[in-house]
């Protein structure tokens, strides 16, 4: 069977990592057997990351965002927008993962979470998850 959800969440600052690791697993919680889900990024200024959820971590994955591409650097793209470096760190990032599911949860290493990836907020989002059971 497949089925299709969608979360909704609202970022707060303008580059931030967001643990969507809990939304997820409760859109499989009552999964029992074997599964694979999908989760898609439709945006183009925001995207994926799997790693670990430490503070500290986290703020060197924003600091690094900033030295790759400063947020006033000096871009054809901020001519129409204001948001050129969110674009250009995007596509560095994944906009969809497969991950596999087992006893209604994925199948996530110890220290591994799933990160939507705010590069442009605060703003709202939307993540489509699309299961496979
Ligand atoms: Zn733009």
């Amino acid at each position: 069977m497949i089925r299709q959800s969608h979360v909704y969440l609202e970022s707060k600052k303008r580059r931030e990592l967001i643990d969507i690791t809990k939304e997820i697993n409760s859109l499989i919680a009552g999964e029992k057997g074997p599964g694979l889900l999908n989760i898609y990024v439709p945006h183009t200024t925001a995207g994926l990351i799997i790693n670990e959820n430490e503070s500290g971590l986290k703020d060197d994955i924003v600091n690094l965002f900033e030295k790759l591409a400063p947020k006033n650097g000096d871009y054809k793209h901020n001519l129409v927008d204001s948001n050129a470096d969110a674009h250009l760190l995007s596509i560095f990032l994944k906009n969809n993962a497969s991950i596999p599911f087992s006893d209604g949860k994925m199948m996530l290493g110890t220290w591994q979470s799933v990160f939507l990836a705010e590069l442009d907020g605060p703003r709202q989002r939307q993540i489509i998850i699309t299961i496979i059971s």
